[in-house]
């Protein structure tokens, strides 16, 4: 297992932690009830350099490895679920481009310009017609010569409006089979979004994730080398499963952390016995606990078979497949019954929105976390591979 620790990280870990409790906390009740994006806590993260973080360090990063990267994730999300999403997304796509992109002089250029000015990348792989399979697509990417045009109409843009850029999944030419698809930087400026749905929903409000047709242009040299076929492997689908399951144990804990907190208080109104609930807290302790150990086991497999020569071979096999598969599913499972449980022992101090017990909120979020990719749809590809492989 690979455990190196990158230079800057330590600082850098400390600072999201002191971003988590004294910004992303502060105003998590007000992005979610407004459904608005967490600016005040993106302008903090952008101040200490957190959006640079997977970028390496030839380019101006300090080039974070993914369990790193979990661990930022992670402790956001116990400030505000919303804001850790963002943040995930952002990494998932930047790392697309530090991983496939890194040949392209143009592209190894961007990423020294998103360093400096730490810019915001967001993600459009949904679209109407094809919902939420990733790996197939209906628009596709016009070349005329050196430049572009591409035209998307998605389901579901987190942050789009917010973002300095978004990697979208398209077709590689109109003649195309619909998963012969590649990803295209868009940037800002060269784009225009039209909202075409709204974002009023349980959870992750602050997301601002609406569907939003995209109309772009620009050069071809925004074009990620290389057929989305790897990216998705080798790249979106690790950094997805692994950085979201990350934030929603963050949110089960932050929730755990708040009935402890009740219990703690009931205890000291009567010293010497111990709360009933303190039981139910020990018990779902242990679901917490095995949950984090999930997400950061297979983190820091991803890290040891990425620095092997033949990793990409291996990220690109059925049973790495099906650990990632496996791994979203059972975090997106776990995380709603440990916020439950924290709801029985808060009881109704947790149900109340004004109470600093309050758990609503983190209820809400990971609700999504099924959705956001569907479960479903996951199972179902296992299930096939599962026909086939028989290393389980
Ligand atoms: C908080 C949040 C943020 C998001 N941000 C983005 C973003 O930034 N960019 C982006 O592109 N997308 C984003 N998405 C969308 C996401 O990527 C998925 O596209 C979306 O969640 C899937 O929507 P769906 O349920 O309509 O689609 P589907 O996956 O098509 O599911 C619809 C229904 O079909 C069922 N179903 C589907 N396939 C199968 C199957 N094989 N077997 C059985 N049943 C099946 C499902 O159970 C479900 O009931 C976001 C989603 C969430 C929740």
């Amino acid at each position: 297992m690979n455990h190196r620790v990158t230079e800057d990280f330590p600082a850098l870990l400390a600072a999201v932690k002191r971003i988590t409790t004294s910004v992303a906390e502060v105003h998590a009740a007000a992005v979610d009830a407004d459904a608005r994006f967490p600016h005040e806590t993106l302008a903090a993260l952008r101040e200490a350099g957190a959006l640079a973080a997977p970028v390496p360090r030839d380019c101006g990063g300090p080039g974070c490895t993914l369990q790193e990267l979990a661990q930022l994730c992670s402790s956001l999300a116990q400030g505000c679920g919303s804001s850790a999403m963002v943040l995930a997304m952002h990494y998932i796509q930047v790392a697309c481009i530090v991983r496939h992109g890194r040949e392209s002089a143009y592209l190894r250029d961007y990423l020294r310009q998103l360093a400096r000015e730490q810019l915001l990348l967001a993600s459009m792989t949904s679209e109407v017609g094809t919902s939420g399979e990733t790996r197939s697509s209906i628009c596709a990417v016009e070349r005329h010569d050196a430049q572009f045009k591409l035209v998307k109409d998605a389901t579901t843009g987190s942050y789009c409006a917010h973002a300095d850029g978004i990697l979208v999944t398209c077709r590689r030419n109109s003649d195309a089979a619909a998963s012969d698809q590649v990803l295209v930087l868009v940037r800002k400026g060269d784009y225009t979004l039209t909202q075409t749905t709204s974002w009023d929903t349980l959870g992750m409000r602050g997301t601002c994730s609406p569907g939003f047709k995209l109309d772009a242009r620009g050069s071809a040299e925004q074009i990620i080398p290389g057929p989305f076929a790897d990216s998705s492997a080798c790249t979106m689908v690790p950094y997805s499963h692994i950085l979201w399951a990350s934030l929603w144990w963050g949110i089960a804990a932050s929730a755990l952390g708040r009935a402890a907190e009740y219990v703690r208080s009931s205890a000291r109104k009567t010293p010497g016995t111990i709360p009933p609930a303190a039981t139910r807290l020990a018990e779902t302790a242990e679901r917490l606990q095995a949950m984090r150990h999930g997400w950061q086991a297979l983190a820091s497999e991803f890290d040891a078979i990425d620095s092997r020569p033949e990793g990409a071979e291996e990220l690109h096999s059925m049973g790495w497949a099906l650990k990632m598969n496996n791994l979203k599913i059972n975090a997106s499972q776990a995380a709603p019954p440990i916020v439950h449980q924290a709801l029985q022992i808060t009881g109704i101090l947790g149900y109340k929105n004004d109470s600093k017990f309050s758990l609503g909120r983190h209820y809400r979020d990971v609700l999504s976390a099924s959705l956001m990719i569907s479960n479903d749809r996951i199972t179902a590809k296992n299930a096939s591979m599962l026909l086939v492989f028989k290393d389980l």
